[in-house]
């Protein structure tokens, strides 16, 4: 046990973020600098190391959370870091990202504020790759075999990893320009800055995984071609159909899916482009859709010097406390204050958008909207509700539907689809055509990095139990789990 009376004479501190004036000038993450490393020690130290430790069952990666609390209260870095990676190929990305489930389970929190797991966990790894601690580990021998994985969002990359260092020869095909799926062209630069992406992305290249950009399975190479060249496949495609918002007024210019908006900023940051071409530079903005990836419109938006910012959610604001229906251990739905709403702007709640209005070009100028509330289990509008709102830039962020299946994906592979139009795998994360995997938000719907890396991961083993009969990599999870997470 890392401090035996830790709990009872430290209060949680978290990380420090910069002044909002300072961070909303530039593209760089949100929180100081360092301002982590020397608290983390004493906040690790409030770990009780619970008999039952309920955060292993919160985080989908079965992450050895009071282990590593222990060696990082002792400042034993390297061993720290030793246990984080043994259940989680990218602690980077989600000590940085994740939503932290295993935080909502912790055993403190029933009564006090509970261990600030994710920081330590970001403290660890970015000390490890401070002191030289994350090397490659290439495999001691190759098995001959080969695995094409499709898609390099982090539930391919955890799969690619734990394939190639099995001895596998995997090659990762990406339809985009860049590897790292919704980590690069998705989440901002002040949330996850790049460079973290690209020194694993070197990482893995050195353990002798092979990456082919702007290579799109099923459009530049057919599935038979790919299933004849390698002994297996794991689609990690994603779910990156946006859901659109069918509403009068749709056609108008300057209404975006948020994954048309967001990945420009990213380009520019990438410095593939010096201005986006969709910017909220003067503009009112209005963003549909009250979750992470409207929250990461409000900050970009911020950013290139919107006139406004307004976020509308169709659902009604949730509580800051935990109700009776969400009792510890489970992940509540609270209300959340992320850096970009702590940035400025106006939330919304309870409303529907009934339609867009433009000028003579076409360009958007406002959107309608009107109150909507549950009545026996059915959203309602509330007559005499509506109003007008100022709108030169709409982004649709209101989730994602599925896996994209206009490249031929699908059904070039001939994959089975689950009920929520998925792709259907069993409990090695086997589709229905053998030899051909399926890992992440393209088999489990749009979802979390913890459970792309976690999916990733468990795939692994169920390719490489078909390629060798075997297999002792590590299977954190099941694709019906889904614990007491989200
Ligand atoms: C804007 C935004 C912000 C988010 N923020 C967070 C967050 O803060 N925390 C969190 O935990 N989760 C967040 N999420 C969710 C998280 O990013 C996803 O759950 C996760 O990235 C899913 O990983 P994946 O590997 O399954 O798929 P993806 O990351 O979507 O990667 C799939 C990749 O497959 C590629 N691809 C698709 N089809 C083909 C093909 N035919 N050939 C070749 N390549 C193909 C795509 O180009 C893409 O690069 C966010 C999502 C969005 C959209
Ligand atoms: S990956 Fe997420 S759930 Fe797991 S320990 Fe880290 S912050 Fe917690």
């Amino acid at each position: 046990m890392a401090d035996p009376k830790g709990f009872l004479t430290t209060g949680r501190e978290v990380a420090k973020t910069r002044p909002v004036g300072e961070r909303v000038k530039d593209w760089n993450e949100v929180y100081v600098p360092g301002s982590l490393l020397p608290i983390i020690s004493k906040q690790a130290g409030r770990c009780m190391d619970c008999g039952i430790p309920f955060c292993h069952n919160g985080c989908p990666l079965g992450n050895l959370i009071p282990e590593w609390n222990d060696y990082a209260y002792r400042e034993d870095w390297s061993a720290a870091s030793e246990r984080l990676h043994a259940t989680n190929n990218f602690p980077e990305f989600t000590g940085r990202l994740c939503p932290a489930p295993c935080e909502s389970a912790c055993v403190l929190g029933i009564n006090q504020p509970a261990v600030t797991i994710k920081n330590v966990e970001v403290s660890i790894i970015d000390k490890a790759w401070e002191s030289g601690d994350v090397t490659p580990q290439p495999p001691e021998r190759l098995s001959g075999k080969t695995v094409a994985v499709i898609g390099s969002g982090p539930a391919g990359l955890a799969a690619a990893q734990q394939l190639t260092r099995a001895g596998h020869t995997v090659a990762v095909f990406e339809r985009a320009d860049r590897i790292g799926g919704l980590l690069r062209y998705g989440i901002p630069e002040f949330k996850m800055e790049k460079s973290h992406i690209n020194r694993r992305i070197e990482q893995m290249r050195a353990e002798g995984t092979k990456f082919r950009t702007e290579v799109e399975i099923g459009k530049d190479i057919d599935a038979a071609k790919l299933r004849r060249r390698y002994d297996a496949v794991v689609i990690a495609a994603g779910a990156t159909v946006s859901r659109d918002l069918p509403v009068p007024g749709r056609e108008l210019n300057g209404i975006h899916f948020a994954m048309e908006y967001l990945p420009l900023a990213n380009k520019v940051q990438e410095g593939d482009l010096t201005v986006a071409p969709i910017n909220a530079a003067g503009k009112h903005v209005v963003v549909i859709g009250g979750g992470d990836t409207g929250a990461d419109c409000v900050g970009t938006a911020h950013r290139q010097g919107a006139a406004s910012v307004t976020q509308l959610e169709i659902m009604p604001q949730p509580g800051e406390e935990r109700n009776a229906n969400q009792p510890w251990p489970t992940f509540p739905m609270l209300y959340k204050v992320t850096s970009a709403h702590e940035e400025g702007g106006e939330r919304i709640y309870s409303v529907s958008t009934t339609h867009f209005e433009g000028d003579e070009d076409g360009n958007v100028q406002s959107l309608h909207l009107i109150e909507v509330e549950f009545k026996d289990g059915k959203l309602e509008q509330k007559a005499g509700t509506e109003r007008v709102i100022p709108a030169q830039l709409v982004t649709l962020a209101m989730g994602f539907t599925g896996t994209d299946q206009g490249n031929g994906l699908v059904q070039q592979f001939g994959v089975g689809l689950d009920e929520r139009g998925n792709i259907a795998r069993d409990e090695d994360y086997a589709t229905n055509v053998d030899g051909v995997y399926v890992a992440g938000d393209a088999g489990r719907g749009q979802s979390l990095i913890v459970w792309a890396i976690a999916e990733g991961r468990s795939a692994a083993r169920g390719v490489d139990r078909f390629l060798t009969g075997a297999s002792a990599l590590h299977a954190p999870i099941r694709p019906t789990d889904r614990s007491l997470t989200v």
